[in-house]
Order: C-alpha cells, then sequence, then structure tokens
C-alpha cells in the first residue's frame, strides 16, 4: 500500500470536528469516471497534480453536497496508486447518508470507464491492504467491512450501489473482498515464523556430557571458528 495523507481541512465535514470509536469499514466507489485522485484530493502536493477546475473535496461543500470520506484511491499524476488518507480515522465522515456514519470508517476508489483489468486490480489490492491496516488499527476483522450497497441493506447507509457496480465486471465481490483481506490478515499474524530465516548449520560433535561439549567447543574457537557455539536439545 502507498498510503498518503492530504487531510480536507476545509471541508465542512472536518471543521464539524466530531469523533467516532470505528467499528468497521465501508468500501465505496465514486460513480463517475476519472481515476485521478486530483479529481478529489488537493490542493497539488506535487504527486497528484493540478485540478484545473478546483472541483476536489478540500472545500466547504464539494458540489454543493455534504460529503467527505477518510480515504480515496486512485492515480497520482505519474499513473501509480495511491491512497490519501483524507480524514483522520476516527473522525465522524459523511460517506454513508446513514447511521453507519457514526461507527464506520469510509473510503472511495477512484472508478475509471470499469473495463480496464490491470486498473482494477491495483485498486482492489490497495483497498484489500487499507482494509487490513485498518482492521490491525482499530482491532477489526474482515466480517466488519461492507460495501455501501451492503450499508443499504442493512438499514444504515443511502440507496447506493457501489462498488457492486464494479467488481463484479472482474470477476470480484465483496465476499471476495472479505476472503482475501481475512487471508492478508492471518498472514500478519505470524511475522514470527515469516521473518525465521533459514539456515545451513555445520555440526562438529554431539556429546551427552556438558564438559566435553564445551572442550570441543574451545577447540573450535581455538581453531579460528570464533563464531562457534553450543545448542543443547
Ligand atoms: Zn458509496
Amino acid at each position: 500500500m502507498n498510503l498518503r495523507k492530504l487531510i480536507l481541512t476545509e471541508n465542512a465535514c472536518y471543521k464539524a470536528g466530531r469523533k467516532i470509536t470505528p467499528k468497521g469499514i465501508m468500501v465505496h466507489s465514486t460513480g463517475a469516471n476519472n481515476p485521478y485522485l486530483r479529481r478529489y484530493v488537493g490542493p497539488d502536493d506535487g504527486q497528484l497534480g493540478v485540478n484545473e477546475y478546483n472541483n476536489h473535496w478540500n472545500q466547504d461543500r464539494p458540489g454543493g453536497r455534504q460529503v467527505c470520506v477518510h480515504a480515496f484511491i486512485g492515480k497520482l499524476k505519474d499513473g501509480s496508486i495511491a491512497t490519501y488518507q483524507t480524514l483522520p480515522w476516527n473522525h465522524r465522515g459523511w460517506h454513508a447518508g446513514g447511521k453507519a456514519n457514526d461507527t464506520h470508517i469510509g473510503f472511495e476508489i477512484c472508478e475509471d470507464g470499469l473495463t480496464d483489468a490491470s486498473y482494477f486490480n491495483a485498486v482492489y489490492k490497495e483497498a484489500v491492504e487499507l482494509c487490513v491496516y485498518l482492521c490491525k488499527l482499530y482491532n477489526l476483522t474482515e466480517k466488519d467491512v461492507i460495501g455501501h450497497y451492503e450499508g443499504y441493506q442493512k438499514g444504515i447507509a443511502s440507496n447506493h450501489g457501489d462498488p457492486r457496480n464494479w467488481f463484479p465486471k472482474h470477476g470480484k465481490s465483496m465476499d471476495t473482498f472479505r476472503a482475501d483481506v481475512k487471508k492478508l490478515l492471518s498472514e500478519g499474524e505470524k511475522p514470527a515464523e515469516q521473518e525465521r530465516k533459514k539456515y545451513y548449520r555445520v555440526q562438529i560433535g554431539a556429546y551427552s556430557v556438558k564438559a566435553n561439549a564445551e572442550a570441543q567447543l574451545a577447540k573450535a574457537k581455538k581453531a579460528g571458528f570464533t563464531d562457534a557455539f553450543i545448542k543443547y536439545d
């Protein structure tokens, strides 16, 4: 994940300054064909690129609407994929159009024309990684991750279909998404296992009497094998 930060401090949602205890994560997609982050995140920090129309969301009411999310995933000006955090994670966002605003972190994936598989796969992976990061931060699991349309089904969000309008076009769904979050979360649970390096060890003796082992160790060290050691098992 390429996580960057540009808090939308001019947005009325940020100014409202309400906090939440995150209990879940809501996945959104923008519903507009523009994969560039600069459409929503600004002003230009050198990586986003300039929004010529100045219609990004770092203003009181973008397009006259009371909207704000915790993050956007999309393209930088050089075409690479990034995640921009746009609200503190425990800030109350205006993304769900329902009670989920009081409980859920919400992020938008910038849609393109919905047919580019390489763009989709890149932002899908980025979104999975963002959810894993947030799950660890707030002790959540994949079960706490829902799409906007699922929020509507649960009665905690407005009637929108995202991201179901997009994921199935590339063989994915919120179920595959949760499965991928779960998989990455469980991989993260055994870092010691993954980081333990394997070595080819050279053994020069095995002794049942400790003194004999120590004598052999002294001999080996004297012969120049200064890293030699005794292992008892
Ligand atoms: Zn949505």
